[in-house]
């Protein structure tokens, strides 16, 4: 039987917080019998996706008020559109090519990713890839937004179980609470889900030696065209440099075609700084460091850094991970009522391109675990918890590997006797696991 003060405060919250549009048909969601999903980033979205096309209730709370991003960058989907496809309709999948940074180039099997000397530009590699969708981030989420109703400015604060372990209560910085059967935490790199089920030093992320930061730049049309002429390839190329740097192009926005003044470019070049470096440096004073940084670069680095207006708003990002197979990383799933996906699960380094791709496979391994209980009627909170298990069995096993290979991968990019050796030149951005 359920706690009555948790029906109470249940049906209130229903009663008073959600608002179904007209338009979107997710299945009923009448009692406490539902997933819920706390996080409306790509993981999140694409959970909610599989589970409505598999008729299994659920609510889809995130913390930002609105769906505008504030902060977004690109990111290569290539393996993890296979997962993707089954929990997305075709319809809104069709949406990919314009969610990329340029939907103008047509997407190819086998796309490369040139890897060119930072120092002299001699090209030294080209990286294998299936084929790559470079998405932009905001662009993306829109996509995935299509058809789910999600509840904005829910920000989760706490979560506490039911004592016969039927129920799960997630708490929001509002006062309000839901109750569900199980909750998919796909709360991002800083998981508040983490640190409720870990304790603040366990779920913490874990720097390691070296930052990057990164420019977001426009320029004058005769500029962007010879950023754009200059690369191996046409939107993105990596550029490790022998004195243990390593830079990063890519075009982030190239939707108006006629006008390249509209373009937009990311670019950084990553370097070593101590784990325990305290960031006091002005935004002013990042934007300096890589100025300086790309001197020692070849093109389009040293051209891009140098056209940057010092004032240019620039974004310092500490590498950092979180490996979910560490034993001190182990969380008790309340008998499969709380796990995490994606981000929340496996915060990892950026530079062999993985989180995402993973990301898409957790939703995809989720969906399939609940699908396996849910819809055999009522299901026992045994069969859940047997579900959950198996989910969090692969997906640990499978991303704790990324952690430790992206990680590898970072040091080794910026250790010029053994980039050769790194698991992103090795396997590109294929994974053995997947
Ligand atoms: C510079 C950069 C480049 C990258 N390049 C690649 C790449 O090429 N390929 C690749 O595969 N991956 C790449 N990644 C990684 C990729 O971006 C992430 O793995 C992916 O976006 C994670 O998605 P997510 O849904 O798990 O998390 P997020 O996108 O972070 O979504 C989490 C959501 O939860 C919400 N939230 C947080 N806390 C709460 C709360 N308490 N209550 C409610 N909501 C909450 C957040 O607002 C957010 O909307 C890159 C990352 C960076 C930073």
């Amino acid at each position: 039987m359920n706690a009555p003060e948790e029906r109470t405060k249940h049906e209130g919250t229903e009663n008073s917080t959600t608002h179904t549009p007209p338009n979107t048909s997710q299945p009923a969601v009448s009692d406490r019998k539902k997933v819920l999903i706390v996080g409306a980033g790509s993981a999140g979205l694409a959970l909610a996706h599989g589970l409505k096309k598999a008729g299994i209730p659920f609510l889809i709370f995130e913390k930002e008020e609105a769906p505008t991003r504030k902060r977004t960058w690109s990111i290569g989907l290539h393996w993890g559109y296979e997962p993707l496809q089954y929990l997305v309709p075709a319809d809104i999948l069709a949406g990919l090519k314009q969610a990329q940074v340029d939907p103008h180039i047509p997407t190819t099997h086998n796309d490369r990713l040139p890897m060119i000397n930072g120092e002299s530009g001699a090209l030294i590699t080209e990286l294998k890839s299936s084929k790559v969708y470079r998405l932009r981030r905001d662009k993306f989420r829109a996509m995935l937004l299509q058809g789910i109703d999600v509840r904005w400015g829910k920000r989760l604060c706490d979560i506490t179980q039911s004592p016969a372990g039927e129920h799960v209560t997630a708490k929001f910085t509002d006062g309000t609470e839901v109750i569900g059967s199980l909750l998919i935490a796909t709360d991002g790199p800083h998981s508040t889900t983490r640190t409720l089920l870990l304790g603040e030093e366990a779920a913490k992320v874990t720097p390691i030696d070296y930052a990057a930061t990164i420019c977001f730049t426009q320029h004058t049309r005769e500029h962007a065209l010879f950023l754009r002429a200059h690369p191996h390839h046409p939107v993105h190329q990596v550029g490790p440099h022998p004195e243990g740097y390593c830079g990063w192009m890519n075009l982030h926005d190239g939707d108006d075609i006629d006008h390249p003044e509209n373009w937009i470019f990311t670019h950084y070049i990553s370097f070593p700084e101590p784990r325990d470096y305290v960031n006091t440096r002005t935004m002013r004073e990042h934007a300096a460091h890589q100025k300086e940084l790309a001197r020692r670069f070849v093109d389009p680095w040293r051209s891009a850094f140098e056209w940057m207006s010092p004032d240019n708003e620039v974004w310092y990002s500490k590498l950092r991970n979180w490996d979910p197979s560490l034993p001190e990383h182990r969380w008790d799933n309340y008998q499969g009522r709380v796990t995490l996906a994606g981000d929340a699960a496996h915060p990892m380094t950026y530079q062999r391109g993985q989180g995402l791709n993973h990301a898409m496979k957790d939703a995809y391994t989720a969906c399939k675990a609940i699908e396996s209980f849910w819809n055999k009627g009522d299901f026992t909170t045994e069969e859940r918890a047997k579900a959950i298990q198996m989910y969090e069995k692969e997906m640990i096993m499978r991303t704790g590997e990324e952690v430790r290979l992206s990680e590898e991968t970072t040091l080794k990019m910026h250790n010029w006797s053994k980039i050769m050796q790194s698991p992103l030149v090795q396997n590109g951005m294929t994974v053995k696991s997947k």
